[in-house]
């Protein structure tokens, strides 16, 4: 691949490119693209496909919701974000320049010809790191100071008060583990159920500069799935006729580089895949990406040895896609969080997180009951009474009776409770039910990676000339409508063809500048899958010709059919000669 050519492409073609042009130099800008009109358009397509892959045909357990980027310190606190969301940051002594300190080895030492992987080394290994190998700062020599963490959250104010801290979500996934309660209860209150959510998130990076790999604010495509760890049966496991391409657990800690093979069931039965709904999502993972235009020996999943993985997961694999420059790079992370999330939640906001699950056989117990006392309550509350029982009888009793014990007070919505308020009691009663705290797997898709590597696996060059082979069905623009000169009538009848395809919903673009050559060329180099070429038949008998960007074969049909036939194409999926053979058109190849 040239890759100016395509980065050339994908700047002037209106796909993605450096934000803030026009202060480059003047301020801070790394780690942030804008996507043109083709790059926004190709980035709505890739998250629809995304919804018709995850969403849609399970969308009786698993929905999509919004919910705000900023968010209250207090989330963060309990996510462990504040305590563990960070890098290793070294500085120099003598220019002051900041580096990521693991990236900073790396590189440092491939240059010396020596490969060390740093994921997962604690502060004081990388120090060492630094020190055993005189590693100094590239830009002056000088002489680098002790790494540190550096916190990756963006912080700001929410409101007018400097102490009203906020931060700018770094996933989407904290605002499905708040609203759990919420969604369980609107979606009937059954297992499993499936939380999706996509939208902007923000890392502040340390030195992000691998283009659309590592931004600091960037998209992503996410579903907390909630479900029994006690029946985590997936009915739709062998439904999918796909194997897992795994370098499982043991063989990365081997040290062994290549894949194997696993049908979804035989991943979780092996003991490689911690459960069959992560399996699933891997497996439906695969299937996105190979309809994106990702070969399946272009994927493949890595697991994290436990020193890798994120504070909240149990068992995490990254689904690696190759890129001819970047080397294997994450597309989406599927992380086995188990019930960490809604058991922190739970502890810091004090509502009940749990839900229940009907026992086979009864079982006989020792609970601890809260029961509100009316009577103190009234003295201390007044009026409140009836707001500040209802509240007590929402919280979990474990964690009240332990908040009292703790600090002799519990905070339930602002009401300060203390001792005499309740009635603590240890009753043993047969139960038919019991609660727990539903167990999750995430599967987490950075769309402006996937955007990235589908762009790069559909460019290719014939003779020279840059060709897009997106997958139609994400395609930014669907056909360009091509007079072959720019005669009268030639022109009001492409006009009309325009309109027409617009207003059945087909993006399109006209065209009647230049050669035919030249547009062909220039629309083949923006991935537009079909061009529709009004030439000296059209105006005599209402033909047209529909040229497809692959092959280059034509077919002649009928004006009032183009949209038919190029919306079959792109939902069946299948070519133009597939069509010319079932409707038995003759193929005209021109070029
Ligand atoms: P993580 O929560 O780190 O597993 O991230 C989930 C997904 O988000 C990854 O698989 C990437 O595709 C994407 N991602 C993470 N960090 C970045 C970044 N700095 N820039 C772009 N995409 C990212």
């Amino acid at each position: 691949m040239d890759l100016e050519k395509f980065l050339e492409l994908m700047s002037e073609g209106g796909f993605f490119y450096p934000s803030f042009e026009i202060y480059r130099g003047k301020a801070e800008v790394g780690g942030f693209y804008d996507y043109g009109p083709l790059g926004v358009e190709l980035k709505r397509n890739i998250i629809e496909k995304w919804r018709r892959v995850f969403i849609y045909p399970y969308q009786d357990f698993i929905v999509e919701i919004e919910t705000p980027i900023i968010m209250p310190k207090i989330v963060f606190e309990a996510s462990g974000h504040l305590e563990h969301f960070t890098d290793a940051i070294v500085e120099c002594t003598k220019c002051g320049r900041k580096y990521r300190a693991d990236h900073l080895i790396e590189e440092e030492l491939s240059k010396k010809n020596i490969s060390i992987k740093t994921e997962g080394l604690s502060l004081e290994e990388l120090d060492q790191l630094i020190r055993r190998y005189g590693i100094r700062c590239p830009a002056c020599g000088g002489e680098l100071g002790s790494v540190k963490p550096f916190n990756l959250l963006f912080q700001t104010t929410i409101g007018p008060y400097s102490e009203n801290t906020g931060y700018l979500r770094p996933e989407t996934a904290q605002g499905m583990f708040v609203s759990f309660p919420k969604i369980f209860n609107l979606m009937g209150r059954r297992l499993p159920l499936g939380i999706a959510q996509i939208g902007k998130v923000g890392r502040n990076e340390i030195s992000p500069r691998q283009g659309l790999i590592r931004l600091r604010e960037f998209s992503q495509m996410e579903i907390e799935f909630f479900f029994d760890p006690e029946n985590a049966k997936c009915p739709y496991l062998d439904e999918l006729d796909i194997k897992l391409r795994i370098i499982p657990e043991k063989d990365v800690a081997a040290g062994i580089k290549e894949p194997k093979e696993f049908r979804p069931r035989e991943a979780v039965e092996g003991g490689i895949v911690p459960n069959e709904w992560m399996a699933f999502f891997m497996g439906l993972a695969t299937i996105y990406m190979n309809e994106l235009g990702i070969p399946l020996d272009h994927q493949y999943f890595l697991a994290k040895l436990p020193q890798e993985r994120a504070h909240y997961s149990s068992a995490s694999f990254d689904q690696m896609v190759y890129s001819e420059r970047f080397g294997w790079i994450e597309v989406s992370g599927h992380a086995y969080r188990t019930d960490y999330d809604l058991s922190r939640h739970m502890k810091f906001s004090g509502y009940d997180l749990t839900v229940e699950r009907r026992l086979a056989t009864p079982k006989e117990v020792t609970e601890v009951r809260v029961y509100p006392n009316p009577q103190r309550i009234k003295e201390v509350f007044g009026n409140e009474m009836p707001k500040v029982m209802q509240a007590i009888s929402r919280v979990d009793p474990k964690w009240l009776v332990n908040e009292l014990n703790d600090k002799g007070k519990a905070t339930i919505n602002d009401y300060s409770i203390t001792k005499d308020m309740v009635f603590i009691k240890e009753e043993r009663r047969k139960i038919y039910v019991e609660r727990f705290i539903p167990h999750d797997v995430e599967p987490s898709f950075g769309i402006d990676r996937i955007i990235y590597v589908t762009l790069e696996h559909a460019y290719t060059e014939v003779n020279g000339k840059p060709l897009l082979k997106l997958p139609p069905d994400i395609a930014p623009i669907k056909v360009a409508i091509l007079p072959i000169i720019r005669r009268e009538d030639y022109v009001r009848i492409g006009k009309l063809i325009f309109r027409e395809v617009s207003r059945a919903g087909l993006r399109a673009v006209y065209d009647d500048d230049g050669t035919i050559g030249s547009r062909y060329a220039k629309y083949d180099s923006l991935g537009v899958p079909f061009a529709i070429t009004i030439d000296d038949k059209t105006p005599i008998d209402n033909t047209v010709t529909i040229r497809d960007r692959d092959t280059k074969a034509q077919i002649r049909i009928s004006i009032d059919r183009i949209t038919q036939v190029i919306t079959e194409v792109i939902s069946k999926r299948s070519t133009i000669n597939e069509i010319a053979k079932s409707m038995g058109l003759q193929l005209i190849i021109r070029e």
